[in-house]
């Protein structure tokens, strides 16, 4: 096996951390990262109406390594902030880019962390880089982690509302997973909620996993909230979402995260 097909994945103890963060401290300084991006598919038209921006590690040393390994060390560590800014101005780049190549209304969806949003200036930076790259906010989502809100609730709910008043779209990740109580929903002005792939795996067969997507999507368009099911790897699955009613569904089966120059290649015409 090549190094570069190595995925480092050392057991989940915060001792690795040490390591992950020398191999983080490498790859900003190397330029190890890089951002590739996922479709999000209309259920209705099976058009695409925006991408997921996502990081990747490449070490040449360990191989690839999954942003769920290096993202919380970076979190605890601090490295967000720097890590975070890097890919906030390389995604917004891309989206400059996406937006050229006439695909129509289409936004980026972002992933950002709460130690960004409490402790950087991402606001600003945002900002700037949307009036720079001539992006219309509205294109922007930034995508939250439900279990972010559990913690500094009024700070949380403080950066959303700027973004929001500047017409940038907040959205909740892995919803079903953090058991943020249902009034944290109501109190964060949020505009849509992506359900966690854990659930729509199950969808098919679990009967529980059923009536909590199902539960989930009828929640939120009373609440005028959109929707985002993740993890899509089934025909079944796809058609049991859209009966549901939700209304753009993201996930293997329409088509896996790629670079930018693949992405624009296979949905450009
Ligand atoms: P997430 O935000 O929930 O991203 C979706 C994850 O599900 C991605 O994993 C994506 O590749 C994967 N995925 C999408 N469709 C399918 C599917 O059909 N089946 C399966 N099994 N997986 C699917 P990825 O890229 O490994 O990212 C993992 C997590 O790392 C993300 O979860 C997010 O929490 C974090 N992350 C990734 N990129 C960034 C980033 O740029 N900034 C921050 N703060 N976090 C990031
Ligand atoms: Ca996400
Ligand atoms: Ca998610």
């Amino acid at each position: 096996m090549s190094t570069q097909q190595i995925v480092f994945c050392p057991d989940r103890e915060t001792s690795d951390w040490d390591s992950i963060s020398k191999i983080i401290n490498q790859a900003l300084q190397n330029k190890h990262f890089s951002m590739v991006y996922q479709p999000l598919i209309s259920v209705n038209t099976g058009k695409v109406v925006g991408f997921e921006s996502l990081v990747r590690c490449q070490s040449p040393e360990f191989g690839v390594i999954p942003p769920d390994r290096f993202i919380p060390c970076a979190e605890h560590t601090g490295q967000i902030l720097e890590l975070g800014n890097w890919i906030i101005h390389q995604a917004l780049l891309d989206m400059k880019c996406i937006l050229n190549h006439g695909l129509g209304d289409i936004c980026l969806s972002l992933n950002v962390s709460p130690v960004q949003l409490l402790h950087s200036d991402i606001f600003e930076l945002i900002m700037s880089l949307l009036h720079k790259f001539a992006i219309p906010p509205s294109a922007l989502k930034l995508e939250l982690t439900e279990t972010a809100l559990i913690n500094n609730p009024q700070q949380i709910a403080k950066a959303f509302d700027a973004f929001k008043h500047e017409g940038v779209n907040i959205w909740l990740d892995d919803f079903g997973t953090g058991f943020a109580s249902l009034s944290l929903l109501r109190k964060f002005n949020i505009d849509g909620l992506k359900i966690d792939r854990s659930f729509v795996e199950g969808i098919a067969n679990n009967d529980d996993d059923f009536t909590l997507c199902s539960a989930v999507i009828a929640m939120a368009q009373r609440l005028g909230l959109h929707i985002i099911a993740e993890g899509v790897q089934t025909e079944t699955q796809l058609q049991i979402l859209g009966q549901l009613g939700c209304d753009v569904v993201q996930g293997y089966l329409l088509g896996k995260p790629d670079t930018l120059t693949n992405s624009l290649k296979m949905w450009a015409s």
